[in-house]
Parts: C-alpha cells; structure tokens; sequence
C-alpha cells in the first residue's frame, strides 16, 4: 500500500525549509509526497531574498489535480502568504471529502522575512484554523493568534485553549522559543480533552532552518499512514529531535535540520 500526503506550502530555493522540506520528510517517513505551490522564494541559509506569490488559479488547479487523482490520506499547510491564497486554499478542500489536515501557521523566517502578510491572519482564523486537525504553531505564532503574551506553561495552556476555540480540532504549541527553561516543552491540547506535554532536551545549535516545516510535515506522514494523532505527535516529535541534533553544517547563514536523521 503506498500511503500519499500532500503538502501545499512555499518552495525553498535552499532546500531547507518549505516544500522541499516537506517533501524530503515525507519520503523518509514512508509516504508519497504530493504538493501544491503557493509561493516562491529566493533563500540560502542566510535568509529570504525575495518572495513571489503564485495565483490563486494555480494554487487551486494544482490542489484539484492531486485530489482528484490520489487518495491523499493527509494534509498540511506551510507558507500561505496572502489572504486571497488562504481563501482559495480553505475553500478548494472544503469542496472534497475531508481529510485530515495539519496547519503549521507559518508567519516569519528565522531571518525576520515576512511569510505571511499582516492582512491574512484574520483569513487564517477564520477560514483555515476551524479546518485544522492539528495547529502547530510556536510560541511567537500562537500569541499573534491569540493575542496572549506567553511566559509560562499556565500562559501555554491558556493559548492552546483560544486557538481549540477557534475551531481547530487539536493544538500542539510548541515550546522551543521559551528561554526560561532549559529544556524544550511541546504542550497538545485536543478538542476532546485531550492532553499531554512532550519535553526534550534543548539542543544547542544555529542549523535549525525548516524544524516547523519538517515537525509538521512528520506529523502529516504519520496521519497519512493512518497512524492516530497522539502517536503521530509523539513519533514526529522523536524524528524533529533527531534532525535537529543531525543539524547540517552547510552553507554561511542557519544550515538545515537533517530531513534524513
Ligand atoms: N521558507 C519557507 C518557504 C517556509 O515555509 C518556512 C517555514 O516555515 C521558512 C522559510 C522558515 O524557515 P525557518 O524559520 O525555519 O528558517
């Protein structure tokens, strides 16, 4: 049985990050990657250079073609860019059967370079995240989200219940930006009660480029193979881990986690 994911997201010209990202992990974890482009980016591991949005006709066609011909057994969600993209994207699945599909809210490269513009966040709430199996945002995503200022696990909690409120099915915030403590704390927060912390070790290093991307496109090869949410969480939890400690020290700027580790 050939197990197919699908991920529509911006591509990375530095392979590290994006599509590229997405597509590489899917691969190493057993399932065929489909994708849908929605945006293209000039980028190394020093940075975005430049940012060219695909039109919603294409964006659309290219999600239609994969539906139309795979059964795709899970989906997930990079880089929308814009309102219009957002819309189109919400609005093309939601004319197919529903599957499951994982929302990483990608907001801001590493770098600071705007992946989503300030005008599509209202999209996002309102026609993405009540589509959403699982939101995966980190800190800074999930307090533009929400609104809440998080310094502490009790302000963790409190986001993960806003953004369960906005219609997302779970919520796995990820920790790994607080620098209060020295380990990293990954909260999951279900719809139906659900709920367990995931820690790891903080591993130090500056070859952390695409983690979001590739975290949430694991959990998106794992929910295409059928395996349930908790346990898709937890095995995609183990391979960030072992990606970012296999980090690859390569070009001038942030190097890649290692999709392959
Ligand atoms: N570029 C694209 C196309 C992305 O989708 C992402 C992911 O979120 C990034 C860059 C950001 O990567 P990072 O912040 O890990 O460097």
């Amino acid at each position: 049985m050939t197990y197919v994911a699908l991920t529509i997201a911006g591509s990375d010209s530095g392979g590290g990050a994006g599509i590229q990202a997405d597509l590489k992990t899917f691969q190493e974890l057993g399932t065929f990657g489909t994708s849908a482009l929605t945006a293209v980016t000039a980028q190394n591991t020093l940075g975005v250079h430049a940012v060219q949005p695909i039109g919603t006709d294409i964006v659309i066609a290219q999600i239609e073609a994969v539906l139309h011909d795979f059964t795709v057994g899970a989906a997930k969600t990079g880089m929308l860019f814009s309102a219009e993209i957002i819309e189109a994207v919400a609005d093309t699945l939601d004319r197919h059967e529903r599957i499951p599909l994982v929302i990483d809210p990608v907001m801001i490269a590493k770098g600071g370079a705007s992946l989503l513009q300030e005008t599509a966040i209202a999209a996002l709430k309102e026609h993405l995240i009540p589509m959403a199996a699982l939101l995966t945002p980190n800190i800074p995503e999930a307090e533009v989200l929400t609104g809440i200022t998080i310094l502490s696990m009790k302000d963790m909690e409190n986001a993960a219940n806003r953004l369960l409120r906005m219609g997302a099915g779970a919520v796995l915030l990820k920790g790994g930006h607080r620098i209060d403590i020295t380990d990293a704390e990954d909260l999951f927060m279900s719809a139906d009660d659900e709920c367990f912390l995931m820690r790891s070790r903080r591993i130090k290093t500056k070859d952390t480029h695409g983690t979001g991307c590739t975290f949430a496109a694991a959990i998106t090869a794992e929910l295409a193979k059928g395996v349930p949410m908790r346990e898709a969480v937890v095995t995609a939890k183990h391979f960030i881990h072992a990606a970012i400690e296999d980090g690859i020290y390569l070009g001038n700027g942030h190097g890649p986690t290692n999709h392959a580790a």
